[in-house]
């Protein structure tokens, strides 16, 4: 899988602000077409347990 970066570190897959998932899944975030990246979202998000 390719290195991707991820800051969202409450994510459980997020180790040392990489994503370890074995793959993940990228959204449209609320628009039938995304013209920017706030438009995409990651949908692989699992919320740590704390
Ligand atoms: S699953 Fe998504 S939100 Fe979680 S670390 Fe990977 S890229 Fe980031």
């Amino acid at each position: 899988m390719s290195k991707i970066k991820c800051t969202v570190l409450e994510c459980a897959y997020n180790k040392d602000v990489m994503c370890n998932a074995p793959m993940i899944q990228v959204n449209h975030n609320g628009v039938r077409r995304s013209r920017e990246s706030a438009q995409t979202q990651c949908d692989t998000f699992k919320p740590k347990d704390l």
